[in-house]
């Protein structure tokens, strides 16, 4: 049939004017504030100096979720929502939907040759996953597999960045291994080489650098875990006042092996320094509960619900306009747009890729 399947042409070529980063989140619930601290923040900042994409890695969501589409549809345009509520501007960004961009799915299979199966099982952000997320010995095939489908979720789109938490930063371990075993066996890069030199000798992959934010891991309100999304200890960027105020109130403040009353080292003082802005009065704060000085839990959760507050309202607000009728559609669109531009990326990706891989039969357009 006229116009369906692959069509083939010539090889284009797309200059790389300014660096790259990509990064993305997993469409399993809104965006928290440890996505704030640990990567939105400096994707926001990094804007204008890098070309940014930014992955919906909806495909990850099914990994554990394969039963609860509409869920995941769902999340897909509420973590967008997020994003523009924190600031990512799609007309400066490049907002990508995994599932439309062949080229990753592709590159996974490719990448998943290249690291021996043990390599990824001994992971250890998997291993803790399969521990919180209580995903016993059951867990899909899926699931293990979207570390390496992670790899290619990058190297599709050649950054030079990713800007994540801390849980991820073994995840960019293993994508730098596969970037040089890539260029090494395909492209005769000398495994001598400085991971800076790889492109400059010819490598198809540069070997990305993670790049954690300003707290890599954000503890949640039960002041054990790792805030996150799918594990109920979540203050979520698009929580209300009242509603902040009520999780502030949960944080877990009981004495852990470590601390003694007055101690500051609880998941409650780590919100304090994180979100109090003003220095002078996060060090009264701790002087004072310290020394015991008539100061309690509560008083200073009612400064740390207030100062969340203060940060996440704007958000609340420009998010707002997407939750007016017609708001889907719009996020539809700089979906579909984003997308459509990802694909010429990560398709030269895989066209430069498969041409040193002894695949060359020509260039593939997706349209
Ligand atoms: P899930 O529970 O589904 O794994 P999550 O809350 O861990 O969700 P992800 O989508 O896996 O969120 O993570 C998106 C990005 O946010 C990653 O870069 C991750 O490192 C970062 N991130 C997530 N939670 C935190 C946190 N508590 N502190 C700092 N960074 C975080
Ligand atoms: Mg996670």
């Amino acid at each position: 049939m006229a116009g369906a399947g692959p069509r083939f042409t010539g090889p284009i070529s797309c200059g790389m004017a300014k660096p790259r980063i990509l990064t993305g989140d997993t469409p399993t619930g809104r965006l928290h504030l440890g996505h704030w601290v640990g990567s939105v923040e400096n994707r926001v900042r990094l804007q204008e100096q890098y070309d940014c994409f930014f992955l919906l890695a909806n495909m990850h969501a099914y990994t554990t979720r394969a039963d609860k589409p509409a869920e995941i549809r769902r999340d897909t345009l509420e973590i967008v929502k997020d994003w523009l509520a924190c600031g990512i501007d799609p007309e400066k960004s490049t907002i990508v939907l995994q599932t439309e961009v062949p080229a990753i799915a592709e590159l996974t299979w490719f990448f998943a040759m290249l690291i021996p199966f043990n390599r990824v099982m001994r992971n250890p952000t998997l291993k803790t996953e399969i521990e919180t997320k209580d995903l016993g010995d059951s867990y899909s095939f899926g699931f293990p597999m979207y570390a390496v489908g992670q790899c290619a979720d990058i190297l599709a789109f050649r950054p030079e960045l990713v800007p994540v938490g801390e849980d991820q930063v073994a995840h960019i371990e293993m994508c730098r291994e596969v970037a040089r075993r890539f260029d090494q066996v395909y492209c005769a890069v000398d495994p001598q080489t400085e991971d800076s030199d790889y492109p400059a000798r010819g490598g198809v992959f540069p070997i990305p650098r993670a790049l954690v934010g300003r707290v890599g891991r954000l503890i949640g309100t039960d002041g054990r875990n790792k805030m996150s999304k799918s594990l109920g200890n979540a203050i979520f960027l698009s929580d209300d006042a009242k509603t902040i105020k009520k999780k502030v109130g949960q944080i877990f403040t009981g004495r852990q092996s470590l601390t003694e009353p007055g101690d500051t080292r609880n998941a409650l003082f780590d919100y304090v320094r994180i979100f109090i802005k003003d220095e002078a009065r996060v060090k009264e704060l701790e002087r004072r509960y310290a020394a015991g000085d008539n100061i309690g839990d509560g008083h200073v959760k009612a400064e740390v619900a207030e100062a969340i507050d203060a940060l996440t309202a704007p958000m609340r607000a420009r998010r707002a306009e997407f939750e007016k009728p017609g708001g889907d559609e719009a996020v539809i669109e700089i979906i579909r747009a984003g997308t459509a531009r990802a694909n010429a990326v990560a398709e030269e990706t895989l066209y430069m890729a498969k041409e040193k891989m002894g695949l060359g039969f020509g260039r593939r357009v997706v349209r």
